[in-house]
C-alpha cells in the first residue's frame, strides 16, 4: 500500500465479523440502559479545548500528555478532540438548560481519543458507552447505576468482573486529605520518582496510582481520605453500601481506588476483570457533584460512568461469548425464472423476520453452494427452473447435513421455520 495510506497507529477499523459481536454488545446494553429509562444523546467530538482542561484538570494525564489538540487553522481556535464524554455532556445540559426543570438519565456512545502507547485494550482511539444522571444527589441512582451494570454483565453472558468501590470525599475533605497526603510524600522524599515530585505539590493523589517499586511502601501507609470523611460523605457512602447489599451485589471496598480524571468526588467505582492482564477496567464512574457549577452552570449534583466498549468485546471473546447471530438462509438459484422466484421467496421470509441471502453473481449451482456454506447460513433454499415450474424450491440443511425437502412455495415459510429450529436460542439474546 503507498506510504502514508495505513489506518493511523493505535486507531482500529472494526472489520464485518468483529462489528457483528459490536452490534450484539451495543444492542443489548442499550436495551439494558433503556430499561431503567436512560435516553440517549448525541454531542460533538470535538469541542473547544478549555473544556477539557476546566473540567478534567490541568495536572491529570489526560490533560498533561493524552489530549488531541489542534488548531482550527481557519479562524486560531485550539480544539480537542474528545478524550471522555461526560464534559460534553454537561456542557450540552448547561447550554439547553436540560435539568433546568427535573433532573435527567442519558447515555451516548462513541470515539474518545487519547494518545497513550498502543496495546492489547489500549488504543489512541478508542470506543466508550456513556451513561449520565445529572441532578440526583444520590446515593440511590449510584446504586441504580451500579445495578445497571450488573444486570449488563448477566445479559452478555458474561462472568468474573467484581466491582469495586471507594469514596473519594468532598472538596474540603479532599482539600485536608491532600494537605495529610503532601506532608506524608514530603517524609519519603528519598523514594519518590521524577513523576511523584512533579506531582507532589500540584496533585498528590495521583501519586497513590504511581506502579514505581520503590514507591509502594509509602503509598501503603498513606494516609486513606476513607478514614476521614465528613458527616455528610461518610452517610452517603454508607448508604451506597446498604443499597448495594439489599441489591445483593458483591463489591469490595477499595480505599486506594482513585480515578483519573478531577472532577470525581465521593462515590467511585469501577468493575474490573483479571482476563485482560493490565488493561483490566471494563467500566468506571462515580459522582461528580461540583462539575455544572465548574463549567459555569447551577449547582446540580449527578453520576455517571463509561464502559469501555474494545475490552467487552475481547472480553466477550476471551468468554466465548462473540458468536454473531448467523444467517438464516442463503438462497442459490439458476435460470430466469428461478431467480424471480428466489427474490420473492426471500422477501416473504423476511417479512417474517429471517435474515436471508440471496446469491448474487451467477455461477454453477456448485459454486453457489459453496458460498452457502461459506455464508455461515443454517438453511440454503435452493431454486432451479424445473422448482419454479413445479412451484416449489428446495430446502436443505447445511449444518446437519441430510436431504433437501421439496417444499411447495406456499409452504416455505411455515417449513422454513420448522427446520430452521436452532434459530430461538439467538431470537432470545
Ligand atoms: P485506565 O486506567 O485503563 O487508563 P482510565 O481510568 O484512564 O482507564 P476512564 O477515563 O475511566 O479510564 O475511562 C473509562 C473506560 O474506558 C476504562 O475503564 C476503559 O475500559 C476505557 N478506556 C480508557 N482509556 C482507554 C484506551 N486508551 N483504550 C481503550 N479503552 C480505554
Ligand atoms: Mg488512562
Amino acid at each position: 500500500m503507498a506510504a502514508g495510506l495505513q489506518a493511523v497507529r493505535g486507531m482500529n477499523d472494526v472489520l464485518p465479523d468483529e462489528a457483528a459481536v459490536w452490534q450484539r454488545f451495543e444492542d443489548t446494553a442499550r436495551n439494558v440502559f433503556e430499561r431503567y429509562g436512560y435516553r440517549n444523546v448525541r454531542v460533538p467530538v470535538v469541542e473547544a479545548t478549555p473544556l477539557y482542561v476546566r473540567s478534567i484538570g490541568e495536572h491529570t494525564d489526560v490533560v498533561e500528555r493524552e489530549m488531541y489538540t489542534f488548531e482550527d487553522k481557519l479562524n486560531g481556535e485550539s480544539l480537542t478532540l474528545r478524550p471522555e464524554a461526560t464534559a460534553g455532556i454537561v456542557r450540552a445540559a448547561i447550554e439547553h438548560n436540560l435539568t433546568y426543570e427535573r433532573p435527567l438519565r442519558i447515555w451516548t456512545g462513541g470515539p474518545m481519543f487519547r494518545h497513550e502507547r498502543p496495546q492489547k485494550g489500549r488504543y489512541r482511539q478508542f470506543h466508550q458507552l456513556d451513561v449520565e444522571a445529572l441532578g440526583f444527589p444520590g446515593p440511590d441512582v449510584d446504586a441504580e447505576q451500579i445495578a445497571m451494570l450488573a444486570r449488563l454483565w448477566l445479559a452478555l453472558g458474561l462472568s468474573g468482573i467484581s466491582l469495586m468501590i471507594n469514596s473519594i470525599g468532598d472538596a474540603a475533605e479532599r482539600r485536608a486529605h491532600r494537605d495529610a497526603l503532601i506532608a506524608h510524600f514530603e517524609r519519603h522524599r528519598d523514594v519518590l520518582d521524577e513523576n511523584a515530585k512533579r506531582r507532589l505539590h500540584a496533585n498528590p493523589l495521583r501519586i497513590l496510582d504511581s506502579k514505581h517499586p520503590p514507591l509502594q511502601d509509602a503509598i501503603a501507609n498513606a494516609p486513606r481520605l476513607l478514614d476521614q470523611l465528613g458527616d455528610a460523605s461518610r452517610a452517603h457512602f454508607d448508604g451506597l453500601r446498604r443499597l448495594l447489599d439489599d441489591a445483593r451485589i458483591a463489591y469490595t471496598v477499595n480505599p486506594r481506588l482513585v480515578r483519573g480524571l478531577d472532577y470525581y468526588n465521593r462515590t467511585v467505582f469501577e468493575w474490573v476483570t483479571d482476563a485482560l492482564g493490565a488493561q483490566g477496567t471494563v467500566a468506571g464512574g462515580g459522582r461528580y457533584d461540583g462539575l455544572f457549577e465548574e463549567l459555569g452552570g447551577r449547582p446540580t449534583p449527578a453520576c455517571g460512568f463509561a464502559i469501555g466498549v474494545e475490552r467487552m468485546i475481547l472480553l466477550l471473546d476471551a468468554q466465548g461469548k462473540a458468536q454473531a447471530a448467523p444467517l438464516d438462509g442463503y438462497v442459490v438459484h439458476a435460470g430466469e425464472k428461478a431467480g424471480a422466484v428466489a427474490r420473492q421467496v426471500a422477501e416473504t421470509l423476511r417479512d417474517h423476520g429471517a435474515t436471508i441471502v440471496v446469491h448474487a453473481g451467477g455461477g454453477s449451482f456448485k459454486s453457489q453452494m459453496k458460498k452457502a456454506d461459506a455464508s455461515g447460513a443454517r438453511l440454503a433454499i435452493i431454486v432451479g427452473d424445473d422448482e419454479a415450474a413445479a412451484g416449489t424450491v428446495a430446502i436443505k440443511h447445511l449444518r446437519e447435513g441430510g436431504d433437501q425437502t421439496a417444499v411447495p412455495i406456499a409452504d416455505v415459510v411455515a417449513r422454513f421455520a420448522a427446520l430452521n429450529t436452532s434459530r430461538d436460542e439467538y431470537a432470545s439474546l
